[in-house]
């Protein structure tokens, strides 16, 4: 190190030191995934200096190739992943290697203890530190075209070195990690070892990845004995000069290309030329060659491009966990190819679980490579899948995009519209085929069902294709989710609609009082308990021609019979008084107070207006208002009062309001039933406290307490105590 470089030190984040410490400590033999790791980030960079190249070639001056290369030290114990990628500027080493967490860091050990593997790590965004796996000590040498070449060092521990690199082999461009393998990780040194692990990890990555092998021939040179001294100086000065020139060539781009097939060959070569007594006499000599080469490793096709019919099932799967980085196999698969006015082809894969940070605002949109003419783009186009698809993954290679395309250009291009449009309906036709097999269909529904309701809520063209894929529990369904097919299919004659309860769980929801009526008539009710199920169905309104209906609010008009209609209308006048002096008691808590046709066997419910939120839907807003800080601005729903005139709670409340309306126990009461009806119709109580003096009334009278009057004041809040008209005020 000369003089003028200073080495820096940073501490790791607190997260990422105790993930390294984890990495090295934990018992864990399939360490071979972290070349996978490498690999992959390798390739990632070279993505990425490809894409900038695009729009401006001259960025790739610093190196032409694109290369990954593995060189072996067994001498020195080190393994060194090459690549000619867009390298980090200084300001990269320092944040992307150790002083920002990511998201992942947290969940992956969070994973780790909840019993994931390690091999695990590249799903988390912090495949790099594997290399801790197999190095107690890692340099990462790396030179980017807008900064210096830097040296960051670490042996764990809690912080690493960054030196600028001015006397080490200088990269041109790109990255070079450097392991110092630990004692008992020299395996990964064999040509063998890695040859075998690339082949099962890294097969498919679109860059040569080129191991650099040690190479022993016999050559038969014609010389004579006494030239045999002079010919290995010879040899040797020569080799030392190829090298240099190869360093020279390396700037010169226009000699490479015209020398492209010497330049292949890139070697250095040692030659130890032995001396043979017989082949002397003749003139001959036996020359034991040692060469050292790069060979490249992997010599596939891109996938895509070939037949699907050749194609195994092993092939396809290794393909997808190169693409990523999934320690799991996919769950379907799809290759398809277009072609007519506009040609492409693609794969697209279902995973079997969705990623841990699925919903995640800032995670990308898409996971679908984009390729012009086997040329990769970028890996997250948000033009190519919609939002809701976002969980498939896969390839996409188009015939006729300009390659030079630019994100912005993307935006408006309509080929890309044609192939959005056509990636679509490949989806729909994967999830159509996964349905055909219920255990699949089962994990797919678990892990994406979330995705295909926000497909119904934001894709109208195709809302009823994926209406079909819905899957319910409810009052007829036992374990087992039931279609809306299934559904309609055992709907009873009289039956016109779909109904369906929302709530927060099956259980909450399995032993609501709206059921009564419906299971009295032999009518099915759907169980929508996902939060996401209420925006779905706002948007879905029917299904094979049946409105989906929701039972807990106004306006629900039942199938009945006249004579049921007739009942009605009578009990409706006899009740008229009643609902009056109820609706009086409570103010603005309700909006009105009516007789019900939903409840058989409990005196009261809350419904809520026809085009307003569920119980279910205020309980999300707040929910959600309470994790944004935004308490003030939500808005609650408009409630009605429904009183079922069969119940003996109602019948003996009328008496009591019949002889005289202003008896005290009336009003206690009324909102008594008010009260439980909140908690009933799965709202939440918004005074508990006097609900709970109310209710310990109620006990002291069943066990015939008699209260002394101090008592009954800092007890028993009067009732006009208690505020009647609502604090959160409806906001238009
Ligand atoms: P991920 O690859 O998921 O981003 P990693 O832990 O594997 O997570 O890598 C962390 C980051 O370090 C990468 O995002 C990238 O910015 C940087 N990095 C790692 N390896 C290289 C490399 N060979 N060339 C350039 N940057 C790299
Ligand atoms: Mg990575």
């Amino acid at each position: 190190m000369t003089e003028k470089t200073t080495t820096e030190t940073f501490a790791f984040q607190a997260e990422i030191s105790q993930l390294m410490s984890l990495i090295i400590n934990t018992f864990y033999s399939n360490k071979e995934i972290f070349l996978r790791e490498l690999i992959s980030n390798a390739s990632d960079a070279l993505d990425k200096i490809r894409y900038e190249a695009l729009t401006d070639n001259s960025k790739l001056d610093s190196c032409k190739e694109l290369f990954i290369q593995i060189i072996p030290d067994l001498e020195n114990k080190t393994l060194t992943i090459r690549d000619s990628g867009i390298g980090m500027t200084k300001a990269d080493l320092v944040n992307n290697l150790g002083t920002i967490a990511k998201s992942g860091t947290k969940a992956f050990m969070e994973a780790l203890s909840g019993g994931a593997d390690i091999s695990m790590i590249g799903q988390f965004g912090v495949g790099f530190y594997s290399a801790y796996l197999v190095a107690d000590k890692v340099q990462v040498i790396t030179k980017h075209n807008d900064d210096e070449q830097y040296i960051w060092e670490s042996s764990a521990g809690g912080h690493f070195t960054i030196t600028q690199d001015v006397d080490g082999e200088q990269l041109g461009r790109g990255t070079a990690i450097k392991l110092y393998m630990k004692e008992d990780m020299t395996e990964y040194l064999e040509e063998k070892r890695i040859r075998e692990i690339v082949k099962k990890h890294s097969e498919f990555i679109g860059y040569p990845i080129q191991l650099l092998v040690t190479k022993e021939v016999e050559k038969e040179v014609e010389e004579e004995k006494t030239e045999s001294e002079e010919k290995v100086e010879e040899v040797k000065e020569e080799e030392e000069k190829t090298t240099k020139i190869e360093e020279i060539k390396e700037d010169e781009e226009e000699e490479k290309k015209e020398k492209k097939k010497e330049e292949e060959e890139k070697t250095t070569k040692i030659e130890e030329i032995k001396e043979d007594e017989e082949e002397e006499k003749k003139e001959k000599k036996k020359v034991k060659e040692i060469t050292k080469e790069y060979e490249e490793l992997n010599k596939t096709k891109p996938l895509w491009t070939r037949n699907p019919e050749e194609i195994t099932s092993e092939e396809y799967g290794s393909f997808y966990k190169a693409l990523t980085n999934d320690w799991e196999d996919h769950l379907a698969v799809k290759h398809f190819s277009v072609e007519g006015q506009l040609e492409f082809r693609a794969i697209l894969y279902i995973p079997k679980r969705a990623p841990f940070d699925m919903f995640e605002n800032k995670k990308k949109k898409s996971n679908i490579k984009l390729y012009v003419r086997r040329v990769f783009i970028m890996d997250d186009c948000e033009e190519l899948i919609p939002e809701w698809l976002g969980f498939v993954k896969g390839v996409v290679d188009s015939e006729d995009l300009p390659l030079n395309i630019s994100r912005e250009m993307l935006q408006q291009n309509k080929i890309l519209k044609v192939i959005k449009k056509n990636l679509v309906k490949k989806c729909l036709e994967l999830f159509q085929e996964i349905s055909e097999d219920k255990e699949n269909f089962k994990t797919f529904y678990e892990a994406f069902s979330k995705n295909i309701k926000l497909g119904i809520h934001e894709d109208t063209t195709n809302r009823n294709k994926l209406a079909e894929l819905l899957r319910f529990y409810s009052t007829k369904s036992g374990e087992e989710m039931a279609s809306l097919k299934e559904y309609v299919t055992r709907m009873p004659e009289v039956q016109k609609n779909i109904y369906y309860i929302t709530g927060e769980s099956k259980k909450s929801v399995a032993s609501s009082p709206f059921l009564e009526v419906f299971k009295k008539k032999g009518f099915e009710v759907l169980f929508l308990v996902d939060p996401i199920d209420e925006y779905a169905v706002q948007q879905l309104k029917e299904f094979e021609g049946k409105k989906l209906i929701c039972i807990t609010k106004d306006g629900l008009e039942l199938e009945e019979t006249d004579e049921e209609k007739k009942q009605r209308e009578e009990e409706k006048s006899k009740f008229e008084n009643v609902c009056k002096i109820i609706k009086d008691i409570l103010g603005d808590k309700v909006e009105k107070v009516q007789l019900s046709n939903r409840i058989t066997d409990s005196p009261c419910v809350l419904v809520t207006g026809q085009f307003g939120w569920s119980a279910n839907m205020e309980r999300i807003m707040k929910a959600q208002a309470l994790r944004d800080n935004a308490m003030s601005t939500y808005m609650i729903s408009k409630k009605i009062l429904e009183i079922n005139p069969c119940h003996s709670i109602i019948k003996a409340l009328k008496e009591k309001i019949d002889v005289d309306k202003d008896d005290a126990t009336v009003k206690d009461l009324t909102i008594l039933l008010f009260e439980t009806s909140l908690l009933s119709s799965g709202f939440t109580l918004e005074e508990p406290a006097g609900f709970t003096s109310r209710i310990h009334r109620m006990i002291k009278l069943g066990l015939s307490i008699e209260d002394s009057p101090v008592e009954q004041e800092s007890e028993m809040p009067s009732l006009e105590q208690v505020p009647v008209e609502s604090k959160m005020e409806e906001v238009d």
